[in-house]
């Protein structure tokens, strides 16, 4: 629950607000920009009250997504509908309740008739559980690497699903039934690719599927500021040669959303994806880590 007797002295007045719990990790500002804002330090603040319903139904969603737990509001009556899982496109629903452990990384649920994909972990919550029985249940929880683990074991236990992760990863998830190894693409479930993408860890890996998504992990993900598709120079722990090395590998692919960890998903569409795709490794290469955030904004 949210701490009013900590409650950020930049809010603005009103029924909600944000406390100073708050660890950086910009999932709010994601689920309701505009409404949550970062100050100096990187700590989220209430910039401005609400004024549709849409607007609340955002920070309700950010509300079950944060971490720390860190917004609220005073008297605001609960919807009656829960915010999570909240469909992002057909058949993709973000699972909300990021976990602090995974530096509230983003997890989805990918539902489809051959059995449904737990892509990285939410907290496990019995709520949030019943709602992903009544979706018909989880038949893999696809890891993307160690630091995106969470609560894998509670929900792979729930519903006897296989694990998938990359053996350089697979001391993080000791449960994992299927554990992957090497630098080729394998096709884990129908439709559904595991590509391994070193660079942030040495086994990150994403996951293609059905021909039009993709799951990247810590990997990749839509800057929406430059509206270009982009990766994080400072989170890259492993190697950014090798995670340039990583984008070209994913160059070839199908992609019209990207769905990351860390950073904003988005509907990138096909030919965008086709177009930026393979200058990615050549800039990251060219550019290098220490200068890619201060880089001109390219082509
Ligand atoms: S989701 Fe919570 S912890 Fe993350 S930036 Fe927002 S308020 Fe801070």
């Amino acid at each position: 629950m949210a701490r009013l007797d900590q409650a950020h002295p930049l809010d603005l007045a009103g029924e909600w607000f944000v406390d100073t719990r708050c660890i950086d990790c910009d999932v709010a500002r994601q689920w309701a920009p505009g409404l949550i804002e970062a100050d100096g330090d990187g700590l989220s603040y209430l910039a401005r009250q609400p004024r549709t319903a849409e607007e609340e139904a955002a920070l309700w969603r950010a509300a079950e997504a944060c971490p720390t737990q860190s917004i609220g509001n005073r008297s605001v009556r609960r919807p009656a509908e829960p915010a999570f899982p909240h469909e992002l496109t057909p058949g993709v629903l973000a699972m909300g309740h990021n976990d602090r452990s995974s530096f509230g990384a983003h997890s989805y649920l990918v539902v489809r008739p051959e059995g449904n994909l737990l892509v990285d972990s939410p907290r496990h919550l019995r709520s949030l559980a019943e709602r992903v029985d009544a979706l018909g249940g989880v038949a893999h929880v696809l890891l993307s690497h160690r630091d995106d683990v969470a609560d894998a074991e509670r929900w792979a236990d729930r519903y006897g699903a296989r694990v998938w992760i990359h053996a350089a990863e697979a001391d993080a998830a000791p449960f994992a039934t299927d554990v992957v190894d090497g630098t080729d693409p394998i096709e884990v479930a129908a439709g559904v690719v595991l590509v391994p993408v070193p660079g942030h860890t040495r086994g990150s890996v994403a996951f293609h599927v059905a021909d039009r998504w993709l799951f990247t992990g810590d990997s990749l993900h839509w800057n929406p500021r430059r509206r270009r598709l982009d990766v994080f120079p400072r989170q890259t722990w492993y190697s950014w040669d090798r995670l340039a090395d990583s984008m070209d590998a994913l160059a070839g692919l199908s992609v019209e959303w990207v769905f990351p960890g860390h950073g904003m998903w988005g509907e990138v569409g096909a030919s965008t994806y086709a177009e930026q795709m393979p200058a990615l490794g050549p800039d990251m290469r060219r550019i290098g880590r220490s200068a890619w955030h201060g880089r001109p904004q390219l082509r």
